[in-house]
């Protein structure tokens, strides 16, 4: 018999700018909460209708001590970095980007898509390294939606896309250094799916559209809404059979890391000594700076 996690906390998040200046929602790191180990920053990207020649990205800026991991829902970006990677992040398309030692890179909307314009819609995850792994090598992991498995329940009512761990019998192709389980679930009204979280995993959930509940919770928990899950080993979601949409929305979960975290914008260490040493690598070249385009 799995014993089943509860909704233990709901957080709101906080609307904010981020990179050039882009819109986002963002239930952490805020004043109250730095971390939820091993998961360092969670921001939803819009979503937001960008007129033409008005969508702006994150122009070259340097990482270091952990991963980043876009997943797009709407809208094309492309990014570029200092070892030369270069590619399109479309709907349903993700990208496990390692920074480990450092790398520079760039996060823009595409060209055309900066002309036309429209709905840019996406999530970026930071995922924190053990202090072994900080200064690995560089990893890009870039999986278009064709090649990231799904699954759907046999009533038709839930969908799953497995990102990292396993779901309804389907398991990611991605490589996460961490055992993660990273999944984006579409419920229908009167549908409901119960997934299995190891014990020892810290969980929630986010909310992109819609409203759900979880296990035995009497309140639905609804748009930009983090649901924080307790101690157990799955979790029971369930959409009323009386809602007016489907949800929509993504479930994370890691083990905690319990190692000091000090971070400074786009670098995450153990200490300040590492993250002086971050800042004076980057400020040197160190980690690399994008090639100009021929
Ligand atoms: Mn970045």
């Amino acid at each position: 018999m799995k014993k089943q996690r509860q909704l233990k906390q709901v957080i709101d998040s906080v609307q904010t700018l981020e990179g050039g200046g882009f819109p986002i929602r963002r239930p952490f790191p805020t004043r109250t909460m730095n971390y939820f180990d091993p998961f360092l920053l969670f921001d939803h990207m819009g979503p937001v209708d960008w007129p033409p020649n008005q969508a702006i990205g994150a122009p070259d800026h340097p990482h270091r001590g952990f991963e980043t991991v876009t997943y797009m829902l709407e809208g094309h970006m492309q990014h570029k970095d200092s070892h030369g990677n270069k590619g399109d992040l479309n709907p349903g398309d993700v990208q496990w980007m390692t920074a480990g030692a450092g790398i520079v890179h760039s996060e823009l909307p595409r060209e055309d898509f900066l002309k036309s314009g429209g709905v840019m819609n996406g999530i970026q995850l930071w995922v924190n390294l053990p202090a072994e792994k900080k200064m690995t090598r560089p990893r890009y992991q870039d999986i278009p939606s064709d090649k990231l498995p799904t699954a759907t329940s046999a009533d038709g009512k839930v969908w799953v896309r497995v990102i990292a761990g396993e779901s309804m019998g389907v398991n990611a192709v991605i490589d996460t250094h961490i055992p993660i389980i990273y999944l984006h679930f579409k419920i229908q009204p009167g549908g409901q799916v119960t997934q299995s979280i190891p014990d020892g995993l810290n969980a929630f959930l986010y909310i992109l559209t819609g409203q759900l509940t979880i296990a035995d919770s009497e309140n639905a928990v609804t748009e930009a809404q983090m649901a924080v899950l307790s101690e157990g080993d799955a979790v029971r979601v369930s959409v009323p059979a009386q809602a007016s949409e489907e949800a929509s929305f993504v479930l994370l979960a890691g083990p905690p890391l319990n190692e000091p975290v000090a971070r400074y914008g786009p670098f995450v260490m153990n200490t300040q000594r590492e993250i002086y040493q971050a800042i004076e690598d980057f400020r040197a070249g160190r980690m690399g700076e994008i090639a100009p385009e021929l």
